[in-house]
């Protein structure tokens, strides 16, 4: 390939997005990805014997490559919140909060590879923490700017949703009507209804109708194991493909970024990565890095320029910092009625009641509520056997019979503030096969965020009663097990270079050819909106913007 004017590192939500809208305006673009390309139908497994035993069936795998420093003592005044099954006990047995895994794909798609698909735009209120609330950052432009990106992002991706709004003002409808809802879900709405709560179709990448040269979903509820046929709008599918066939983008799977090589001109030279054929160095004009929340510092921390060793972009010192992590809390129990709960799209259903910043009493910061049946991992009969049907020999056998399909959760994600003691930096001790610091996730929940947990724990278990389950056999959360599946905020976007790491374009304040294409770029998290569909909104806008001043 000649000299590409953008080289984008990395190829989920963000980066794909960022790739998409520069090549389909003639820009020469090359995504450099450390991980593989997959084959849905040929490596998702879901047609196999051993399709429950798998979660994604990773070809590089997700644990080890990062480490963590320890992480907050459990204390007896937050035991509610405490991960517990019914069978086994408390789960987390330590007296500190544990590490599950940082649980992001390395491949062609990035995380959108096994993402459930819920696709949200931000509550106009959640962009303006700072200002409104007191705490966190206002994001530097309002809801209506990101608007038109939300419906191109929308677009791309076939998204699935309700024609009622909300507070999320639209200027154009969801490309597909939204799913009916599963007859568990049904079951969780009249829940809800009983306690006054709302309870509507959930927006979602998984396609109600044939759209694009894609197939409409069959509701085999497996989407985070790999989506085989391929109707759940991955990156991959969806903005990569498209770029590549415009002819203005490759694609280099398997290419490792080592570090950025920044010149004495305030600009960035180019990038070094490890390869199948070894490390090569890639020039362009511009450089856009979508590692995601935590690779992304990771990767800048790793290429200080010339003179210094506090990273590369790093003039504010905010580098790493304001490290924002998902907020999950699911409770389950088994119902009378067969509900047939293992199938049906997962988190077909949104209660949006408490996502605005002050609607949970008392606390700062709002949530959402979805079913969490598939999130839970309960759809197949191993996991029931495992966590729900006790027993053994022929008892354990009646039992499964007659429990199988009756198993339902509910979950709430909820606003996740920054803290001075949660942040990203590098260990000093491990690295990684390019004998490169890997990245140190450093954690704490202060104690708002575990009142906004307990709101959504007390919550989630009213609705489950309300729905006729009589009592709860599991629940999980992230007060003693830290989890990644949303993360955010280590390189803040903001006007003011002195409190933020990129500009409103996305761009470096000083390294003006350098931009982050990811969620690391969020002044907050929202209120429990599912992120890639704001990530590769903003990536849309951020490349806009570039080709505006590329003129
Ligand atoms: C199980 C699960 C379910 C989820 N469900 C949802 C959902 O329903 N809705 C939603 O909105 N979000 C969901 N998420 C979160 C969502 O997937 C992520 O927020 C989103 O994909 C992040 O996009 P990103 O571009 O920031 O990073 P990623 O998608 O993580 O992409 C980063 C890419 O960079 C590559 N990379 C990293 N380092 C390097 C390097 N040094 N050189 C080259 N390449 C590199 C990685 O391999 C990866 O492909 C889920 C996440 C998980 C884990
Ligand atoms: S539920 Fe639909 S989108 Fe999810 S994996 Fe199955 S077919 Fe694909």
């Amino acid at each position: 390939m000649t000299q590409p004017q953008v080289v984008v590192i990395g190829s989920g939500a963000g980066g794909a997005a960022f790739a998409w809208a520069l090549a389909d305006a003639g820009v020469q673009v090359q995504i450099l990805e450390a991980g593989p390309s997959y084959n849905p139908r040929k490596d998702y497994l879901l047609d196999t014997n051993q399709w429950e035993q798998q979660m994604f069936p990773e070809k590089v795998p997700i644990a080890g490559r990062q480490t963590h420093a320890p992480f907050q003592l459990l204390e007896d005044r937050w035991a509610d919140l405490r991960s517990w099954n019914h069978i086994l006990g408390q789960t987390v047995t330590s007296d500190r909060r544990s590490f599950v895994t940082y649980s992001h794909v390395i491949g062609v798609g990035g995380s959108t590879l096994h993402f459930t698909g819920e696709t949200h735009r931000m509550n106009p209120q959640s962009m303006k923490m700072k200002s409104r609330f007191g705490v966190a950052a206002d994001w530097p432009f309002d809801y209506a700017e990101l608007e038109p990106y939300y419906v191109e992002a929308e677009r791309i991706y076939g998204i699935a949703g309700p024609s009622d709004p909300g507070v999320r003002t639209r200027s154009a409808p969801y490309p597909l009507p939204a799913h009916e809802l599963s007859y568990a879900s049904q079951k969780l709405g009249e829940g809800c209804r009983k306690l006054g709560l709302s309870w509507m179709p959930n927006s979602v990448a998984s396609l109600s109708r044939a759209y694009d040269r894609r197939p409409p979903c069959n509701y085999c509820g497996n989407c985070t194991r790999g989506c085989p046929r391929k109707d759940k709008g991955s990156a991959d599918l969806t903005f990569i493909a498209k770029a590549v066939a415009t002819g203005n983008c490759t694609v280099t799977p398997g290419a490792y970024v080592l570090r950025l090589l920044p010149g004495p001109d305030d600009r960035i030279r180019a990038v070094v990565y490890a390869g199948t054929h070894g490390q090569k160095r890639v020039e362009a004009d511009y450089f856009a890095v979508a590692c995601g929340a935590v690779e992304t510092p990771r990767l800048l921390l790793n290429s200080s320029p010339a003179g210094s060793s506090d990273g590369l972009a790093n003039e504010s010192g905010l580098l790493g910092r304001n490290f924002m992590e998902t907020l999950f809390w699911s409770s389950s129990g088994l119902h009378p009625e067969p509900l047939g709960s293992h199938r049906g799209l997962p988190s077909d259903a949104i209660c949006w009641d408490f996502n605005a910043p002050d609607a949970i009493p008392g606390v700062i910061g709002g949530c959402r509520l979805s079913p969490s049946t598939a999130e839970s991992n309960m759809v197949g009969p191993v996991n029931y056997a495992r966590r729900v049907v006790g027993g053994w020999g022929r008892s354990h056998k009646a039992s499964m019979r007659e429990q199988f399909g009756h198993m339902l959760s509910i979950g709430g994600i909820g606003e996740n503030l920054p803290d001075k003691r949660s942040f990203i930096d590098l260990d000093p001790d491990e690295k990684d096969a390019f004998n490169l610091p890997k990245a140190r996730i450093h954690s704490h929940l202060a104690d708002m965020e575990l009142e906004r947990l307990r709101f959504i724990a007390k919550t989630c278990r009213r609705i489950l009663k309300a729905s006729g389950v009589p009592k709860i056999l599991e629940e999980g959360g992230t007060y003693d097990g830290f989890m990644t599946t949303h993360v955010f905020g280590t390189c803040r976007m903001g006007t003011e270079p002195k409190t933020s790491v990129v500009d409103d374009s996305c761009r470096s304040h000083r390294w003006r050819n350098l931009l982050v294409t990811d969620a690391s770029v969020f002044p907050s998290t929202g209120g429990g909106e599912s992120p890639a569909l704001t990530i590769s909104a903003l990536a849309l806008r951020a490349a806009r913007k570039l080709m505006s001043s590329m003129g």
